[in-house]
């Protein structure tokens, strides 16, 4: 039996699109390899919207080369936003000619008819942007109890540092009946939580109320399982969604809401549309609704002229904000992007101190939260089991280990958080 191997770069929407492309090589007979050295087919399904993505990729490609010259017969393939990206598919196909297939963003769907076209001697290079999506292709869930489903794809923010828009193109809402139906479908067939994924969730088919309203649809089966999504933006999250969230405990008491910078200057020149005083309103009307809600966020250092005061603005949001989980972020960047023509690009050395001096301000924010929490009861969703330990998430996003048995793996269960150790909650199961 054909093997295939897949090396997802990214996001969570990168890693449910490597889900549809396994899908169409389940569908066509091919099974899991265990590594790129065991595949008849390797496909690498990039991300470009930070350079570290897009070296991974690079330094990957020179690896199986290595692969292709012992194996000429392995298919190689690259497929997501990398090559959409303008003038890449030129450079991988002069750079790396050994590449069967080169396919963009819009072109997935069609990986069946590639594999055939490289089996008749033929090399694909496909970026064409006609906007089709992955839509009614087989998936092949890495999980059976968590699941993604796509809401929405693109996005028409431009946020000045940011490639999306580039190449993954303007907003498109799926039907809001085919939602409500494959999330029906996974919580018949045992899915306990589902997150529904689009680069700006809460714009969905053009904004309020329309996201609330499939939160609602979305909310209304039996049985016991959990709502998420992501991304919010800060300016379109708006307070009917909230409401929703508030009283009905099927969706998930968390939102992700990315702010980049403390800084109302730096917030102008990324184009995000807010001030650091709008996005903490829009935090407080959310904690007087769910007090209890988990938030997390994106911080960015290092935009073209952030002064020391610029960062330190963003530190103050961190304090004031105090959230649950803070992912860092050097900026790095992104041709084509407005921000890459900006003057006072900062060097490394400032943005990686300030980046250190951040993580340490969450690290510790963090810890205090983390043992605030001890002596509290959760309802965690049993993920994975090693050893006796479960993994699993609360409602509100709190990673938890607990002891376990094989019983409750895939289940809700009651933990009680007894420790805290480098910042993780361990608990008991009660
Ligand atoms: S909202 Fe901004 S950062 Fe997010 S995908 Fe759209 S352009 Fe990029």
């Amino acid at each position: 039996m054909k093997k295939f191997f897949i090396n997802t770069y990214g996001c969570q929407m990168n890693v449910h699109e490597s889900e549809k492309l396994a899908g169409i090589l389940y569908k066509r007979g091919y099974i899991h390899a265990r590594s790129n050295d065991d595949a008849d087919i390797i496909l690498l399904n990039t991300c470009c919207i930070r350079e570290t993505a897009e070296t991974r990729v690079l330094g990957n490609l020179g690896m199986i080369k290595k692969i292709k010259e012992k194996r000429p017969e392995v298919i190689v393939g690259i497929c997501g936003c990398m090559p959409q990206k303008s003038g890449t598919a030129d450079m991988l196909k002069k750079r790396c000619p050994f590449i069967d297939i080169i396919i963009g963003t819009y072109n997935m769907s069609k990986l069946d008819f590639y594999i055939d076209a490289v089996e008749s001697g033929r090399k694909i290079v496909d970026i064409w942007e006609n906007e089709q999506e992955m839509e009614n292709v087989p998936i092949y869930r890495d999980s059976k109890f968590t699941a993604y489903v796509n809401i929405m794809y693109g996005c028409n923010n431009f946020c000045s540092y940011c490639i999306v828009p580039y190449v993954r193109g303007r907003e498109r809402s799926r039907d809001f009946n085919d939602i409500v139906n494959e999330v029906r479908d996974l919580i018949e067939k045992g899915y306990k939580e589902i997150t529904l994924l689009g680069q700006n969730v809460n714009s969905y088919k053009g904004g309020s109320p329309e996201f609330s309203k499939l939160l609602k649809a979305l909310s209304n089966f039996d049985g016991e399982y959990r709502i998420k999504f992501m991304t919010s933006h800060p300016k379109d999250l708006t307070e009917d969604v909230v409401e929703v969230m508030a009283s009905n405990d099927k969706i998930a008491n968390y939102i992700h809401l990315p702010v980049q910078s403390g800084s109302d200057r730096i917030l102008k020149l990324m184009n995000r549309k807010y001030t650091a005083s709008e996005y903490i309103e829009k935090i407080n009307m959310i904690r007087s609704y769910i007090p209890n809600v988990g938030i997390s966020s994106d911080i960015m250092v290092g935009f073209p002229s952030e002064t020391e005061d610029d960062y330190l603005r963003s530190e103050e949001l961190v304090k004031k904000v105090r959230y649950n989980n803070l992912f860092t972020f050097i900026y790095s960047r992104r041709s084509g992007t407005v921000a890459d023509k900006m003057n006072d690009q900062i060097d490394i050395k400032t943005k990686t101190d300030r980046i250190e001096r951040l993580i340490k301000l969450q690290f510790d924010i963090g810890n205090e939260l983390a043992k605030s929490f001890i002596g509290n009861t959760y309802r965690v969703l049993c993920e994975h089991i090693n050893d006796g330990i479960g993994y699993g998430k609360s409602s509100c996003d709190k990673s938890i280990s607990f002891n376990a048995n094989a019983n409750v793996l895939g289940e809700f269960v009651n933990v009680r958080i007894t420790e805290v150790k480098n910042n993780k909650l361990i608990g008991v199961m009660i």
